[in-house]
C-alpha cells in the first residue's frame, strides 16, 4: 500500500515538473514570436532574472540600453557611420518631411571632415551619438586607446556643434570590459540594437563580414524596407548606416514601419518610456570648452 502510496506521489511530481517545463518552453517561443527574443535568450533563466529588474531594457550596471519599452508600438531609429558626405543631406531631408527624430552614431574623422552636415543634424533636434574617432573594432584595446577612440570623437564633435555626447556605440557592437569601464566611467550610455537592416552588405569590404552576411544578396533599397518590416516589434532599435542605397530606401522603410500602426521616437524618449524611466542628456552643452575655429 505505501509503496503504492510513493508511487504515486513520483508520477504526480513527474507529471507536474513535466508540465512546468513545458510551460516554460511554450513561454520561451511565444516570447520569441511576439517580442523578437532570440529563444537561446528565451529559454535562458539568467535573462528571466534580468527582466524582472528590468534589466534587459536599460542595465544601469552595465550602462547598456538594449530596448524600448514591450508595451508600446515604438520603434526608434539610429543610423550609423556618418556623416557621409554623399547621403547625409538626404537623410535629413527625408527626416524632416517624415517628422522623424534620429540618433546618428557619427564617426569622429567623418566629423572632421563634415562638420556642417553635423550642425544640420544638430540644427534639426537630432540626437548626435559617439561611434569612435577610426570605426576601429575596440574588444582586443587596452584602456588608454579605447579611451583615445571615444575622446577624439567626442573632441571633433565639440569643434563641430560646441555640444558634449552621452550615448555611445562600440563599432560592431564589440566590446570588451575595458570598454564598458571607459563608458561608465564618463557616465555615457551604450546603446545597443535589436533590428538590423543589413545595409552594409556590398558596401564594405568582404573581410568585414561574417560567413553568414556573406552569403546574402548586396543590398537595395527594397531589401532594407523588407528586413527592417519583418522584424519590427515594440521597443524595438533599428540599425542603419548612413549611405546612399539607405537613404533612398528611408522614406518607403518609414512610410511602411508606420503602416503596420508603429510611431517613431528617439532614442532619450524610449528611454525616457521605460516602466523605470531612465533620463539623459544626450548633447548637453560643451560648457568651458571653447569650439575651435574651422
Ligand atoms: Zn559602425
Amino acid at each position: 500500500m505505501r509503496q503504492m502510496q510513493r508511487k504515486g506521489i513520483y508520477v504526480t511530481a513527474a507529471t507536474v515538473f513535466g508540465l512546468v517545463v513545458a510551460v516554460y518552453v511554450l513561454n520561451a517561443f511565444r516570447v520569441r514570436q511576439r517580442e523578437g527574443v532570440a529563444l537561446s535568450t528565451a529559454v535562458s533563466p539568467v535573462y528571466w532574472a534580468e527582466r524582472f529588474t528590468g534589466k534587459d531594457y536599460f542595465n544601469p550596471d552595465r550602462r547598456i540600453f538594449y530596448r524600448g519599452n514591450r508595451e508600446r508600438k515604438t520603434v526608434s531609429l539610429t543610423i550609423d557611420d556618418g556623416p557621409h558626405p554623399l547621403s547625409c543631406q538626404k537623410f535629413l531631408q527625408v527626416l524632416k518631411e517624415k517628422k522623424v527624430i534620429a540618433s546618428f552614431f557619427l564617426v569622429g574623422k567623418q566629423v572632421d571632415g563634415n562638420p556642417d552636415l553635423v550642425r544640420m543634424m544638430e540644427q534639426d533636434g537630432h540626437e548626435i551619438c559617439n561611434h569612435t574617432y577610426d570605426h576601429i573594432r575596440l574588444d582586443k584595446l587596452d584602456r588608454e586607446k579605447v579611451f583615445n577612440q571615444i575622446h577624439e570623437c567626442d573632441v571633433a564633435v565639440e569643434n563641430a556643434i560646441g555640444k558634449k555626447m552621452t550615448l555611445f556605440r562600440p563599432p560592431g557592437m564589440r566590446f570588451s570590459e575595458t570598454v564598458l569601464d571607459v563608458v561608465k566611467q564618463q557616465g555615457d550610455v551604450m546603446v545597443h540594437w535589436g533590428i538590423g537592416a543589413k545595409d552594409f552588405v556590398g558596401t564594405v569590404p568582404d573581410y568585414e563580414l561574417t560567413p553568414e552576411l556573406k552569403k546574402l544578396p548586396k543590398t537595395t533599397p527594397k531589401l532594407i524596407v523588407e528586413y527592417v518590416t519583418k522584424q519590427l516589434k515594440p521597443g524595438m532599435i533599428i540599425l542603419l548606416h548612413d549611405n546612399p542605397i539607405t537613404a533612398e530606401a528611408l522614406g518607403p522603410m518609414i512610410d511602411a514601419v508606420r503602416a503596420q500602426g508603429y510611431e517613431f521616437e528617439s532614442v532619450a524618449d524610449m528611454m525616457k518610456n521605460l516602466p523605470n524611466p531612465v533620463y539623459v542628456d544626450v548633447n548637453p552643452g560643451a560648457g568651458n570648452i571653447v569650439a575651435k575655429a574651422h
